[in-house]
């Protein structure tokens, strides 16, 4: 790889989260029957009149105000002529030379170092129907034709796989806390085409010619393609040949790129303004009220995390990469929790269960309120560690308040003094030879009489006042 430059431009399309279709009234629910969420509109008949939906023009317009954009007054939609199996029209209702926004940027960091990656422009477009193959026949499903897409386009300043995947982490959490799509990559709400170049580090400016992989469906799926296909062009350079500028497919099994077609013009779509719709013309009031609704975005909330609560940055990092789980954190420490142990608690248990279960932490049965009392359990000695994870476990199953659980199990940590000098005295009956060692210098051997006293009360003694009553006894 040493010696080539890579350069790197994504365009992302992003279902946005509207209830109806991008300019008719039929739903976007996801995993319905075939062919039911469809009207005359959304299957092309001739005669029927497109009306844009506002939702998504302004959860469009929302996200370039995030991401920095210019956000266009006056923007218009064209057809792009193709045809297609699954595309009822043989055009498809996009935006050609007057995008809602233009320009605007994401910034990533990739070990350490921050980058901005520049947009060129976000449009809005409808999505195509699905084609499935049965044996002989085919058949396709136009409940996704229609459903409101919106493109994001980079600059070709991407420089590494690694690269490319920080910025699809970014753009998703800048996505998700801006509730303008839920991101739900099993449901084909982000979906990527990867343009990626190669050239040789001699000084020359000009970007080398570039290849596209198409509809990309997973992160990771971006990362690998782009992993084989970078080696695969400077593999082509240094015997000497050169890249032919192609679409591509990412077979994800064989773990190749596949070439589809030679690559395709803008003017093998001819273009035109689609004469049905009137031009999109926003208010600069409306835009302005849209601004000051905004919310917090993860990389401010994370230095926020930081100063306010005195987290690392890598605590900081992982709480805020999903709005969800920072809003659990911060609601624990309103409840009372102190940071740093709400942030060890949300980082470890809630994570592993959000990961291990595929939910979201929504719905957990899990609330803040109940996770900051198990805590302040743990910071007043009533449970030890290892039983809060147990009692967790059982807000989890049953959402039950920790108290109780405690209670009701008796699973209160031991720190009785009585009761612990009853434990030690049969411990230290028990294990004379081990008492022996330590009066004979041993000190090694208190760790295992601890042991002991936990193993005698199921884990539950107080370690610390256990350890203290032995050490009085055995130095007594
Ligand atoms: P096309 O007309 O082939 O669709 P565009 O110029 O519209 O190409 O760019 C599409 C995407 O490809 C953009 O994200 C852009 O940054 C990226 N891109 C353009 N040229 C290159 C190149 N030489 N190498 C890598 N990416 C590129
Ligand atoms: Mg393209
Ligand atoms: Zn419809």
């Amino acid at each position: 790889m040493q010696g080539y430059d890579v350069s790197i431009g994504l365009e992302t399309h992003v279902q946005l989260k509207t209830r109806s279709k991008l300019f008719c009234s039929c739903p976007t629910r996801f995993g319905e029957e075939p062919n039911t969420n469809v009207c005359p509109v959304c299957l092309g008949y001739p005669g029927t009149l497109p009306v844009v939906n506002y939702q998504a023009v302004r959860l469009t317009v929302v996200t370039g105000l995030m991401l920095g954009c210019r956000v266009n007054l006056h923007s218009k939609f064209d057809r792009k002529n193709y045809f297609y199996p699954d595309m009822p029209k043989n055009y498809q209702i996009s935006q050609y030379d007057q995008p809602i926004c233009t320009g605007g940027s994401v910034e990533i960091e990739v070990e350490g170092k921050v980058k901005r990656i520049r947009l060129r422009r976000i449009h809005l477009e409808e999505d195509v129907g699905k084609s499935f193959h049965f044996g002989r026949s085919s058949g396709v499903d136009f409940n996704r034709a229609g459903i409101p897409l919106m493109e994001i386009v980079t600059e070709p300043d991407i420089s590494s796989a690694d690269e490319a995947h920080a910025y699809l982490v970014a753009l998703k959490a800048i996505l998700e806390y801006g509730e303008v799509s839920d991101c739900n990559l099993e449901e084909g709400n982000v979906r990527c085409d990867v343009n990626c170049s190669v050239r040789k580090r001699d000084g020359s400016r000009e970007l080398g010619t570039k290849t596209e992989i198409k509809n990309l469906n997973t992160f990771r799926g971006v990362y690998r393609a782009l992993k084989y296909e970078i080696a695969r062009q400077i593999r082509v350079l240094e015997r000497g040949g050169t890249i032919q500028q192609q679409t591509l497919r990412w077979d994800d099994e064989k773990g190749v790129t596949v070439a589809l077609r030679s690559k395709e013009y803008a003017h093998d779509y001819r273009y035109f303004p689609d004469p049905d719709i009137p031009p999109v013309v926003l208010r600069p009031e409306e835009v302005e009220a849209w601004r000051e609704s905004l919310p917090e975005l993860p990389s401010r909330r994370k230095r926020r995390f930081q100063e306010q609560y005195g987290l690392p940055e890598y605590d900081a990092g992982v709480l805020v990469a999903e709005r969800e789980v920072a809003d659990f954190f911060e609601r624990t420490v309103a409840e009372g929790a102190p940071p740093k142990a709400a942030s060890n608690w949300v980082m470890t248990e809630v994570l592993r269960v959000i990961g291990e279960s595929g939910k979201r932490v929504s719905d957990l049965r899990l609330r803040p309120e109940a996770l900051a009392r198990l805590i302040s359990l743990v910071e007043r000695g009533m449970v030890n560690m290892p039983t809060a994870k147990e009692v967790f476990g059982v807000m989890l199953e049953t959402g039950g308040d920790p108290e109780r659980i405690v209670r009701e199990r008796g699973l209160a940590q031991v720190s009785d003094e009585g009761e612990l000098m009853e434990v030690v005295g049969r411990v230290l009956a028990a294990n004379q030879k081990v008492v022996a060692d330590y009066r004979a210098g041993k000190k090694a051997a208190l760790q295992f009489l601890i042991g002991q006293v936990m193993r005698e009360t199921r884990g539950k003694a107080n370690p610390k006042a256990a350890a203290r009553i032995l050490r009085e006894q055995l130095e007594g």
